[in-house]
């Protein structure tokens, strides 16, 4: 059993008080092995799976997949009121690292106000928001405290942290926690692919790209034609390469779009 990450001094006085801890879950690796962990510490009634649903760009399966490992724990799943494709047409732009609106309007906006609903229907105040962003995934990500007090959220009598319970874990050690519980990754990192985001992310390197156009054609072809019309590119441009569309960057065409 790993040592937990915070003082065990706090997460027994956070359970005592009632905490509510929120297990964040996009069906990937990561927040499945995070799931798996909390569960052997956070009482039952304590611990609640939610989920942000993207239609269209999210893998099949991925609902269905959570739900399959739930453990008799609840779980809820909120979805925004505009979609992926209608965010990048209304803005008449592919969100980028930089300013990633799919994050904040369809994910992060949609689950905190999941939260709130639910604190407003169970009575109960105090929040600890779970994420399994790891530390080996990026520079950036290696930076974020592993326990947070949400200022932002901390508003109308509530108590609010975010938790980052596996920051620390090398991905090795995400597979051994996923298949010591009895479990089973999501069907696409057996179909090759390295981080199971939407089908095709922004942030995705080439070759989950490259496969997810294989497995998502009919995806791959909406992303393209978009590209087309809205005249900017799904990646963002490099210094080396420049402004690419997808299909350039996947190796499949030599036609660009102007710079933007
Ligand atoms: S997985 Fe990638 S494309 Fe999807 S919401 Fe997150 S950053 Fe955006």
């Amino acid at each position: 059993m790993r040592s937990v990450n915070i003082k065990q001094e706090l997460l027994k006085e956070l359970i005592e008080r009632g905490a509510l801890f929120f297990s964040s879950h996009s069906g990937g690796k990561d927040s499945q092995a995070m799931f798996s962990y909390l569960r052997t510490m956070i009482p039952k009634d304590q611990l609640i799976v939610i989920h942000a649903h993207l239609p269209e760009v999210e893998w099949e399966g991925t609902v269905d997949h959570i739900g399959q490992y739930l453990n008799g724990h609840r779980f809820e799943f909120c979805q925004a009121r505009k979609t992926f494709f209608e965010m990048v047409e209304h803005r008449q732009m592919w969100p980028s690292s930089s300013t990633r609106q799919c994050t904040s309007d369809l994910k992060r906006g949609p689950l905190e106000k999941l939260v709130r609903q639910i604190c407003r229907d169970t009575g109960r105040n105090l929040v600890v928001n779970c994420m399994g962003m790891r530390a080996e995934e990026s520079p950036n990500r290696a930076k974020k405290p592993v326990w947070k007090y949400s200022k932002r959220n901390s508003r109308a009598g509530r108590e609010w942290y975010e938790w980052l319970p596996i920051h620390s874990w090398s991905e090795d050690e995400v597979f051994q926690c996923i298949k010591s519980s009895g479990e089973k990754p999501f069907w696409t990192y057996a179909e090759g692919m390295k981080r199971k985001s939407c089908c095709f992310c922004i942030m995705a390197c080439d070759s989950d790209l490259k496969l997810a156009s294989k497995l998502k054609p009919e995806l791959f072809k909406r992303i393209v034609e978009t590209e087309k019309r809205i005249n900017h590119t799904f990646r963002a441009p490099t210094k080396s390469k420049g402004s690419r569309t997808l299909d350039e960057v996947l190796g499949s065409s030599e036609s660009s779009l102007p710079a933007r």
